[in-house]
């Protein structure tokens, strides 16, 4: 339980990847704040299992991430219930599909605010407590698309691109203050994230669901297996390591070797 005392704030935690975060650094005795949408009694089920889990406080935070006073109002809220934040996960995330001339401008909007735009404001409200402690770790994550590109995914595709861009520059300004910056860049897990975009998917390439599951989502995918959430949780428990603490400004591929090709 090497977390122990320390606090971590994971963005889009109440399902999929940032649940799996929330769980694992729970595992290692950190107090977390979960913070995303859903059903009432799920989240509150979650925020238990994760105070058994670390044997420490876990709080729940129910900011909207195109909102920057809500996202400002969560990290006050975090200090206040928990402690101010040591590790901070930016996970949150939407995805559409659509061919960039039909791409419709509300759905542009919400994916750059909720993937890259909260980062900026959830960074910039807790790195002046980390510099102070001397001490900081800084998560995002990425995708395979923060490196290649995928057809009618214009948003999401600029957005990674985006946050890996944020992450490298917060990594150099921080380099010697004990803080390391990380994007972790998953390929296809199976997430609700995952499963919800193939209905569109179908619709724009006219495909069926088989079709979808096995020539978009898994042909680029070497291994043919989705990545597992637990993966991807793994990694970022080692980036909160002292071992880690040489990696920083690094974006680094968990994708079945997507991006070696
Ligand atoms: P998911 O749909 O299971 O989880 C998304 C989370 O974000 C949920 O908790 C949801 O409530 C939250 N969220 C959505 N809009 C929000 C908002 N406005 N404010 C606050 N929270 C909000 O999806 P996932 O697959 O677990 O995705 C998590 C992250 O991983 C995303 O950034 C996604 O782009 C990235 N990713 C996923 C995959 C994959 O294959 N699943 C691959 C690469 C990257």
């Amino acid at each position: 339980m090497f977390l122990k005392g320390k606090t971590a704030l994971v963005t889009g935690s109440t399902s999929g990847i940032g649940g799996g975060y929330a769980k694992a650094l729970a595992a290692e005795g950190a107090a977390v704040m979960i913070n995303g949408f859903g059903d009432e009694g799920e989240i509150e089920s979650l925020r238990q299992e994760l105070e058994k889990l670390s044997g420490a406080k876990a709080a729940y935070s129910k900011a909207d991430m195109t909102k920057p006073d809500e996202i400002r109002q969560m990290a006050t809220d975090c200090a206040e219930q928990l402690a101010e934040v040591d590790i901070l996960v930016n996970n949150a995330g939407i995805q559409h599909v659509a061919p960039v001339d039909e791409f419709p401008e509300d759905k542009w909007n919400a994916i750059m605010d909720i993937i890259c735009n909260s980062a900026f404001h959830t960074t910039k409200a807790v790195l002046p407590g980390m510099k102070q402690r001397g001490w900081g770790r800084i998560i995002n994550t990425g995708s395979m698309h923060s490196k290649v590109a995928s057809p009618y995914k214009s948003a999401y595709n600029a957005a990674k691109h985006a946050i890996a861009g944020f992450s490298k520059t917060v990594a150099l300004e921080v380099a010697q203050q004990g803080i390391t910056v990380n994007t972790i860049s998953p390929g296809y897990a199976w997430t609700p994230l995952v499963e919800n975009q193939i209905p569109d998917t179908m619709k724009a390439r006219n495909m069926t669901r088989e079709q979808v599951m096995n020539d978009v989502l898994l042909a680029g995918q070497p291994t043919k297996k989705f990545v597992q959430i637990d993966q991807i949780a793994a990694l970022a428990v080692f980036l909160c390591k002292d071992e880690a603490s040489a990696i920083t400004g690094a974006n680094l591929s968990i994708d079945g070797g997507w991006t070696a090709q």
